[in-house]
């Protein structure tokens, strides 16, 4: 793959939820565990043109974050796909004075040219990429300069070969890499294989309670947890054979025994219309 560029990462851990309330409280754990970097959504739903209140409670959010972690924190802000271009500038005009560390999905990965006018707008890093499944796809993401961070899927994108091509090609554009991972310990271990061996990728997400998976502990199938700790909101490069874990194959025949249902949640405007979750 190239040879490796580092011998560890830095990682971010999620704070909140998708509802107001427990962010404070889970900034500080985050500090505590010692993250130096988080993400939050910063809306609920929100309606193509909406209230200025609901812009007023995403300034509050962010403002009150801020408030309590000081600079200690980097704050990543995830508008979650869940904003429309007409408020998506004016949200972002609104945040910027709480200096967010990058804008996730300011819009959906649909609207790349709305995107780009957005990226040109703010001096906030916009990041994007958890929706785009192929080299062709973050080919337009660049082409069109859309993002200044791509945020490939692995477990979408064609896993370590094509998203170390998608990186590659990121460089040439100066374009940082962040791979999307709230998933478990193969798709995390994956992803650090790409940021072992690609210069320009900086920070790793990670699915330590994360809000929608709490039963779950990252490292659950693993006979090795020990690869994937943090330390300081840092993680080593696994240096094992292949992706340098070991599966705990028992904790996987009893996870299979029980399946999944993965659904989105339904989301609803006050209008009764289907809102982006
Ligand atoms: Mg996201």
């Amino acid at each position: 793959m190239g040879g490796q560029v580092r011998d560890r990462i830095r990682v971010y851990a999620w704070v909140g939820g998708n509802r107001p309330g427990d962010i404070e409280a889970s900034a500080k754990r985050a500090i505590e565990d010692g993250f130096s970097a988080t993400k939050m959504n910063i809306t609920e739903e929100m309606q193509v043109v909406d209230q200025m209140r609901q812009v007023d409670a995403a300034v509050e959010r962010i403002a009150r974050l801020r408030d309590v972690v000081g600079n200690n924190l980097d704050i990543a802000v995830d508008f979650h796909g869940r904003v429309h271009a007409p408020m998506a500038k004016v949200l972002i005009e609104a945040i910027q004075p709480y200096r967010p560390f990058f804008i996730e999905e300011p819009v959906l990965s649909e609207h790349l040219e709305t995107m780009a006018a957005l990226r040109r707008q703010t001096h906030i890093p916009i990041a994007t990429g958890e929706r785009l499944f192929s080299r062709y796809d973050f080919k337009r993401v660049l082409t069109l300069g859309a993002a200044d961070i791509i945020q490939p899927d692995l477990s979408h994108a064609g896993g370590i070969s094509e998203c170390k091509r998608i990186a590659d090609m990121a460089e040439s554009w100066d374009v940082a890499l962040a791979p999307h991972c709230p998933l478990g310990p193969i798709a995390l271990a994956s992803c650090l294989q790409v940021d072992a061996v690609c210069q320009l990728a900086f920070i790793q997400e990670q699915s330590q309670g994360i809000h929608y998976n709490r039963e779950n502990d990252l490292t659950r199938y693993l006979m090795n947890p020990e690869v994937l700790r943090f330390d300081q909101g840092f993680v080593q490069i696994p240096q094992g054979p292949g992706l340098g874990i070991e599966i705990d194959e028992t904790q996987v025949r009893a996870a299979a025994a029980t399946g999944h249902r993965w659904r989105n949640p339904i989301w609803r405007h006050a209008d009764g219309s289907l809102a982006e979750w």
